[in-house]
């Protein structure tokens, strides 16, 4: 079933101010953008971000409204030109993301693909910004026995994928996957039935870190989502991602973009970004035609090339793992 996906752009216009675009609003538009009045802005690096202190959440239908309105104008932040290599998320000083692309399904508030942001239930209070829709800078799980739950709505398939994970990660980076005590755990990780795609929170949360994955999800996909709940981001989001992969912004949807943000260097783990150098080695790295338009790329390598992909993690992201989590204990 095609999913009822609702791109819902809230208003951050944290550099729209700098941006000469006043497009007028058309019929189709999705995004809509204010300028908070806090905002700082750095007018020669744009790279300086500071945090709004309140994230608008603009449904579909205020959206449809405002587009109706005769004469409505909007700036919109994510038109700068579509080679600016710039394309930066907003973060505040603690490295937190806002993101300004969300995806709302039965159950979660999805941004950059699959990492939950937020819950469906609690909509009303993003739009009257009661809560705060964000990424929060990732946490380590504090240790190395991670505790988990097997939804019973979850595939027989998708069981043993789970297990054959936790086989994997014991073997390869002494993390135990372990079932959970529900006497004990409070803070585990619940793979349940979503009912669209996979998503998963990113890095501990202190409480029930949800994975939802969608019948289709296969050990490759569960295994991804598994890698954000420990604590990674994806590969493409990474602040130095320019060195390595050029984003062809002609061959992307608008409303897409957000997809391959940068992430500041706060964002990251300590060190994680010099230690860990950008590869292609990874299963964090979107394929070289995803969110594209008419199967172009929409990633290639810095010398213009496709690269392939790892469905499984590889070296690369088991020595990942080793390097995060080298000071947690069993
Ligand atoms: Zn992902």
């Amino acid at each position: 079933m095609k999913p009822r996906t609702l791109f819902l752009i809230s208003a951050l216009g944290l550099i729209s101010s700098y941006l000469i675009y006043n497009n007028r609003l058309n019929q189709k538009s999705e995004i809509i953008s204010k300028t908070p009045s806090n905002t700082k802005i750095d007018s020669d690096s744009l790279e300086v971000i500071k945090k709004p202190t309140k994230k608008s959440f603009v449904t579909e239908k205020k959206i449809l409204k405002k587009s109706r309105a005769k004469d409505s104008q909007s700036t919109l932040p994510h038109q700068l030109p579509i080679t600016d290599p710039r394309h930066l998320a907003l973060a505040d000083s603690q490295g937190n993301i806002y993101p300004d692309n969300l995806t709302v399904d039965e159950d979660y508030v999805v941004a950059y693909g699959d990492i939950i942001v937020g819950e469906s239930r609690y909509i009303q209070d993003y739009e009257s910004g009661e809560k705060i829709l964000k990424v929060s800078k990732p946490k380590l799980w504090p240790s190395r026995r991670i505790p988990y739950r097997i939804g019973e709505d979850i595939t027989e398939a998708q069981k043993k994928a789970i297990i054959n994970i936790a086989t994997k990660l014991e073997s390869e980076v002494q993390l135990k996957l372990t079932p959970y005590n529900p006497y004990e755990d409070k803070a585990y990780v619940f793979f349940k039935k979503g009912s669209q795609h996979c998503y998963a929170q990113v890095g501990y949360t202190g409480d029930i870190n949800e994975v939802a994955l969608n019948e289709g999800c296969g050990q490759g996909e569960i295994f991804h989502e598994v890698f954000h709940v420990l604590g990674f981001f994806h590969e493409q989001n990474r602040f130095d991602r320019d060195d390595y992969i050029r984003i062809l912004w002609e061959n992307i949807e608008e409303k897409h973009y957000s997809q391959f943000e940068k992430f500041p260097e706060e964002s990251f783990p300590e060190n994680f970004l010099n230690m860990a150098p950008f590869s292609f080695e990874t299963i964090m790295l979107y394929r070289p035609t995803a969110f594209s338009q008419s199967s172009d790329y929409s990633i290639v390598t810095i010398d213009g090339e496709p690269y392939s992909v790892a469905s499984e993690p590889t070296k690369n992201d088991y020595e990942r793992i080793l390097f995060l989590y080298k000071d947690v204990s069993p």
